[in-house]
C-alpha cells in the first residue's frame, strides 16, 4: 500500500467541512478524515502503512512507469490495464467471483 492516494472527489475533513488532505491514523489512535490544518493537529505525524495516506488529486498522480514484461506481473498488468481503460477491470472480476459465492 502506498503512503498517496488519488481522487477528485476526496471526502470531507471529519473535524471541519473542508476537503480531507490525509486519511490516517490520530494521535487518540483512530482513524480519521483530516483537512491540513486537523492533520497538523490530530494526526499521527506520520504517513505510510498503518499510519495513513496523503489524498492528492488525480492531476498529480505520476505516469505509470513501463518496465520490461519480464519484470510484471499479474497485479502490474491489472493496474495497467486499469489505467488504460480508466475503470478497474480488476475490481469487476473480484465482484463477479464474490457474487458467485453462494
Ligand atoms: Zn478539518
Amino acid at each position: 500500500m502506498g503512503d498517496k492516494i488519488y481522487t477528485d472527489t476526496p471526502p470531507k475533513c471529519d473535524f471541519c467541512d473542508l476537503p480531507a488532505k490525509v486519511d490516517g491514523k490520530t494521535n487518540q489512535g483512530p482513524w480519521a478524515n483530516m483537512c491540513a490544518k486537523h492533520n497538523t493537529l490530530y494526526g499521527c505525524g506520520k504517513l505510510g502503512t498503518g499510519y495513513g495516506q496523503e489524498i492528492k488529486p488525480t492531476s498529480e498522480k505520476p505516469a505509470p512507469v513501463i518496465r520490461d514484461a519480464e519484470d510484471l506481473d499479474m497485479a502490474d498488468l491489472n493496474e495497467y490495464i486499469d489505467q488504460i481503460l480508466g475503470y478497474s477491470i480488476s475490481n469487476f472480476y473480484k465482484i463477479q467471483e464474490t457474487d458467485a459465492i453462494p
